[in-house]
């Protein structure tokens, strides 16, 4: 099993070992490294991109507990250079961290988070409804956001033993997650709620950052 890196540091650059290499009929090959500091596609984020030395990773999933990065060539084992793309990691872990806090604020009004999908144009939170929940216009939730983001919690990571891991912002109620976060609220600013809809009960929000 690949050792996940990315899970307990944010590093976007390693000196990493490649264990295969395999060619794919699509032309892509399929790497498995010892340890990895790509993100997968998952958890409703989509997957880091970036380079092993001078060759590109277009993709990275993950399959049967085992992660398998695309290139567009082939790459040596041994050590690499592995690099993620700076921009498209902090452009997904603000959506991703966005995420989370308009679930924290939903919350609040007594509607829980069941389903997240972070993707940058189709960011959305869908809440079901609590006993007592209060009605959230977009008009609320944008100005809530605003002031946690003001407020600039910070981001805590909790490794549990089991291998699960906990994340939360300040003083709100951790959720089990696998995905990447700004170290504090304030790299938010731009949050934009965009739209609410109520569908069956359930409540969707949709948003973006600038
Ligand atoms: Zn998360």
């Amino acid at each position: 099993m690949t050792e996940r890196i990315y899970l307990s540091s944010q590093t976007l650059v390693a000196d990493i070992e490649v264990i295969d290499c395999i060619p794919r009929e699509d032309e892509r090959y399929s790497i498995r490294l010892k340890s990895t500091i790509f993100h997968p596609q998952g958890g409703g984020q989509p997957s880091d991109i970036g380079w092993l030395n001078d060759v590109e990773v277009v993709h990275v999933s993950e399959e049967n507990g085992e992660i398998i990065h695309l290139t567009t060539k082939p790459v040596p084992l041994g050590n690499v250079f592995a690099r993620i793309d700076g921009d498209r990691r902090q452009l997904h872990s603000r959506l991703h961290s966005a995420g989370h806090l308009i679930g924290h604020v939903g919350e609040l009004a007594m509607w829980r988070p069941i389903k997240a999908h972070h993707w940058p144009g189709e960011s959305k939170v869908v809440f079901k409804p609590e006993a007592g929940a209060k009605n959230m216009s977009v008009e609320d939730i944008q100005i809530s956001c605003e002031y946690y983001v003001m407020q600039d919690l910070s981001c805590n990571i909790t490794l549990r033993d089991d291998g699960f891991r906990e994340v939360s912002f300040g003083h709100f109620t951790p959720y089990p997650c696998g995905g990447t976060h700004v170290a504090s609220l304030g790299q938010l600013k731009g949050i934009n709620i965009q739209t609410v809809q109520i569908k069956k009960g359930n409540l969707t929000v949709y948003y973006d950052i600038a």
